[in-house]
């Protein structure tokens, strides 16, 4: 056991992101309520640890208050992709703005800290590039991200409210597109849907002409910052990305070479309000957690793949 044995609450916790963090948590001896309503998560990703004295899972929507004895709220409980998210936008509003009021009055009736998963979507489509954290964003208020995007805008300003009135300790990390094992084959994000797309033999859909920009971060790199940006002294908000930018284009070379060079890619329409470029300047995350990414998209890309290989039915040829 570590000397200062921390009560853990991850909201989210069954979710691809989530479970990671649960595990480094398990794994290092602390102990972990995971709570989760299954929308996008599985009881699959934490099966691993039911009925282990230090873990406890929970089922319970954000969206309703709680009364739990913690020290620490991972607060990521809210779909992440955009087929997840827009399926119902205004639930997804409410995940956002009212699950955060609850764990933000949570953290502050126990005086646990809190750390807001926040996201690179906050800058919208970007005018600038790369984005840093001063950047104030180009977010469309009325489009179809919205409830995504102004949804986590108005959780980081209330965290920063409860920081201001009531003292409560917050941390908010803006994530970047982060994938790894334990993404949905079928939530609609790129990595994911252009891995099974090539193990299953299909084209490779590229929205629009492929030209649009990502930077894609291994989720063992983000676990590592969240953990560094909860542990330090810093509220945030900061970048937690990959630096390294690939066009969409690329990425569906790279994964179909690497699974199957004979498919096609085709072009579909661009979704609206399709951010065209998107990476993180990282520079406030080396000064203040020195943390960096350390996994390139080709050594990440690799364990993903054979996390969808595994998992899904493949049809034989
Ligand atoms: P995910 O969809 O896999 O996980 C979200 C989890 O939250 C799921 O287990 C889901 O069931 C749960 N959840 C959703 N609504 C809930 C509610 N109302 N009450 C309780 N549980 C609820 O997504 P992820 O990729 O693991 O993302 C985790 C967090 O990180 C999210 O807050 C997301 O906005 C943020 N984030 C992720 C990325 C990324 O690329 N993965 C990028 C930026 C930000
Ligand atoms: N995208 C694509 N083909 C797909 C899925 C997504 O070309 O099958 C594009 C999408 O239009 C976007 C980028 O890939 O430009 C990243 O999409 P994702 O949904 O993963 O994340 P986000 O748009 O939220 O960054």
């Amino acid at each position: 056991m570590p000397e200062t044995l921390q009560r853990n609450l991850i909201t989210g916790g069954a979710g691809f992101v989530g479970s990671h963090l649960v595990d480094r948590l398990m794994e290092a001896g602390e102990e972990v309520i995971c709570l989760d309503n299954y929308f996008t998560g599985r009881k699959a990703n934490i099966a691993q640890w039911i009925g282990h004295p230090r873990f406890e899972l929970l089922r319970h929507d954000v969206t309703e208050p709680i009364r739990l004895e913690v020290d620490r709220i991972w607060h990521l409980a809210c779909p992440a992709s955009p087929v997840h998210y827009q399926h119902n936008p205004i639930k997804t509003a409410k995940t956002s703005f009212l699950g955060t009021y609850n764990m933000l009055g949570l953290a502050r009736r126990v005086g646990a800290r809190l750390l807001l998963a926040s996201t690179s979507e906050v800058y919208g489509d970007p005018e600038v590039h790369p984005q840093p954290e001063s950047y104030r964003g180009c977010v469309n208020t009325i489009g179809p991200r919205s409830c995504y995007d102004e949804g986590k805008r108005v959780a980081e300003t209330l965290c920063f409210d409860y920081h201001r009135m009531h003292g409560t300790e917050i941390r908010v990390a803006r994530i970047f597109n982060t994938y790894g094992p334990r993404m949905l084959p079928d939530d609609g994000r790129v990595v994911s849907n252009f891995i099974v797309q090539a193990l299953r033999g299909e084209p490779l859909t590229l929205y629009g002409d492929g030209s649009q920009t990502r930077s894609f971060c291994f989720v063992d790199d983000l676990v590592e910052g969240l953990i560094r940006l909860m542990n330090g002294s810093s509220t945030g908000p900061i970048n937690l990305g990959n630096p390294g930018e690939f066009t969409i284009r690329q990425l569906a070379e790279q994964v179909r070479d690497g699974i199957n060079p004979a498919l096609e890619l085709i072009c579909l329409p661009l979704p609206q309000d399709d951010p065209l470029q998107r990476q993180p300047a990282i520079d406030l995350a080396r000064r203040e957690l020195g943390w960096e990414p350390s996994v390139s998209l080709e050594q990440g890309l690799e364990p993903t793949i054979a996390f969808f290989r595994a998992s899904l039915p493949i049809p034989t040829p």
